[in-house]
């Protein structure tokens, strides 16, 4: 179990079934599909790859769609040698030599003196001189130049749209295959983001928007984007060319924070693990970058070339999972976590959800269940960091793969049918147990959000310590169906007539008599035979009560108060659940 979660970036390395299973395997919570790269028709497939395996595993994987947006490359061409001190004409354009390149879009908003960096600012250039759509050039710092390398202009507006032609047929997949969630690349500040939602919305869809901050004014405006966006990426590649790369850390201390306490999921990206796209072992540079980032409560780690074009895609998973691990066991992890609880914001769930996350410290709890439908109460726990594990319970995929990403968060789907507060909680209570972070007999803090029945809202933010109850025996499940009652051991005459009402009955594994007396005090039955032919057997389908068989309560006190789930086949001891 991890706090912080995995995001992989997909690719030709990674994207066949096999791989994809491996990084499920070794812990990809997130799977991040680059639409700068590759085509719509392998996204998609990479879309049904992922949801199948990740079914198969029993996983909840979300899959988030990165934009191009207005983004600038160069041409698909062959790789051409830019010598320093060359001039080189960029035009819009396919082909590239080392005269002229081609790029995407037209660059003659540049003035003379501007800085036109490429492939990620490894190629240096000053512009000397703009003719109609000829932006020339003279190189700085030479350089091989690959195809489709990015081409930044720091500071300057190059007039494109916020959501392009290209972005706007991503985002119509995207609404058609309900992704998880979709990053939306270069915004500038709040609009830009709502731009996108906008474009979603005609397609009636509601996929979260993740924000990427990769320009030096969406670092100016970080207080719009965190407010329109469903998330933010720190995505520091283009980042470190747009804004002086000095001021990197820091920029992304302050967007985590911000996000944080916000309560808004914040992915850390780019280079985290880079040298592993070939190394088997990471830098130790890099293991620190990884440590720090989850050290200041980051809710992701991403990967990008490691596992889209990376030569051991799991391993690199492996490794940043084995990094998040050791970082999250530490003191100093825990000291961090204590000392920056937000304040409480002024809903009723933030006060609920921080109330919580204290009162499972001081019951000493082993989890916090949240029973959350839109997720909106899972999110609300996860900004407050509790100390343990918490796991929601939400009744639909789409949401239990949305919350993949969320700090902290074990989704798991259940039916929420009911919306009486004992229902709601016994469901909690039994997918936390099944998820591992809770054992029987172990207390749990719940936090229901809003359960909507037919008849409205019931069990509306309830906040509950239970105990998770201690299993008196296993057996085979009967007859279907849960209830609790006195224990009544049954005489080898099958004399009912003492038996109290609502008894479970308990007989011996010698049992082979009928009963005699009134069947409607029979609320269940436990057999300590495993036969599911048996008399009681035949008789508890009849009743339509719950019975086990093959479990053993000759321990157990006549009275004892136990719980008899008849579909899991396990009895509880009624007192330790309350
Ligand atoms: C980045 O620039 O850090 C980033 C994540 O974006 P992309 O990979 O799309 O360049």
């Amino acid at each position: 179990m991890r706090n912080a979660k995995i995001v992989c970036t997909l690719g030709p390395a990674s994207r066949d079934p096999r791989t994809v299973g491996d990084l499920i395997a070794a812990g990809m919570d997130v799977a991040r599909l680059n639409a700068s790269h590759g085509t719509t028709a392998e996204r998609r497939e990479t879309v049904e790859t992922v949801r199948s395996v990740a079914r198969e595993a029993g996983r909840h994987v979300a899959v988030l769609l990165d934009l191009q947006g207005p983004e600038v490359r160069t041409a698909d061409a062959d790789p051409v040698d830019l010598a320093a001190g060359s001039h080189v004409d960029l035009v819009p354009g396919d082909d590239a030599s080392a005269d002229s390149v081609g790029v995407s879009s037209s660059l003659a908003a540049v003035c003379r003196g501007d800085r036109v960096l490429l492939d990620d600012g490894r190629i240096e250039t000053t512009v000397e001189g703009v003719n109609g759509e000829t932006v020339t050039v003279r190189v700085d710092s030479g350089g091989t130049l690959e195809s489709r390398s990015g081409v930044n202009v720091p500071g300057v507006d190059l007039g494109l749209d916020s959501v392009t032609d290209a972005d706007r047929e991503e985002l119509a997949l995207a609404a058609e295959l309900d992704l998880d969630f979709v990053a939306a690349s270069f915004v500038r500040d709040g609009e830009d983001v709502y731009a996108v939602d906008a474009v979603l919305e005609d397609h009636g869809s509601d996929v979260p928007v993740i924000a990427k901050v990769e320009r030096a004014d969406a670092v100016e405006n970080a207080e719009s984007i965190v407010a329109a966006a469903d998330g933010v990426m720190v995505a520091r590649g283009d980042l470190g060319v747009e804004c002086p790369l000095e001021q990197v850390p820091l920029i992304q201390k302050r967007l985590v924070r911000r996000c944080r306490e916000a309560g808004v999921p914040v992915i850390t990206a780019t280079e985290m693990l880079d040298s592993m796209v070939h190394a088997r072992r990471p830098t130790r540079a890099e293991a620190s970058d990884v440590a720090n980032a989850v050290l200041d409560g980051t809710d992701a780690v991403m990967l990008s070339a490691e596992t889209a074009v990376g030569d051991h895609p799991a391993r690199v998973v492996e490794v940043m999972t084995d990094i998040v691990r050791d970082v999250e066991a530490s003191d100093e992890y825990a000291e961090l976590r204590e000392q920056r609880v937000p304040a409480a914001a002024d809903t009723q769930t933030d006060a609920l959800a921080r109330s919580a996350r204290y009162l499972a410290r001081d019951v000493d709890a082993s989890a916090v269940v949240t029973v959350s439908e839109s997720g909106y109460t899972a999110g609300k726990v996860a900004k407050y960091r509790p100390a343990v594990p918490v796991v929601v319970v939400t009744s639909t995929e789409r949401v239990a793969c949305r919350l993949a990403l969320t700090w902290g968060v074990q989704p798991r789907r259940a039916d929420l049918d009911s919306t009486s507060v004992d229902d709601v909680v016994r469901t909690a209570t039994t997918a936390a147990v099944d998820s591992g972070a809770v054992a029987h007999g172990e207390t749990l803090v719940v936090l229901s959000g809003m359960v909507a029945g037919p008849d409205g809202p019931d069990a509306t933010n309830t906040l509950k310590v239970h105990r998770a109850a201690a299993v008196l025996a296993t057996g085979r499940a009967v007859a279907g169906g849960r209830t609790t009652g006195p224990l009544f051991p049954v005489p080898g005459d099958g004399d009912l007539s003492a038996a109290p009402a609502g008894a479970v009955l308990r007989l011996d594994a010698s049992f082979d008599g009928e009963f005699e007396g009134d069947l409607s005090s029979v609320a269940g039955i436990v057999h300590a035979s495993p036969a599911t032919t048996s008399y009681p057997a035949v008789v508890a389908r009849e009743l339509g009560v719950p019975m086990v068989a093959g479990a053993d309560l000759s321990a157990a006190e006549a009275g004892t108060r136990v719980v008899v789930d008849g579909d899991r086949g396990v009895v509880y001891d009624d007192a330790t659940g309350a």
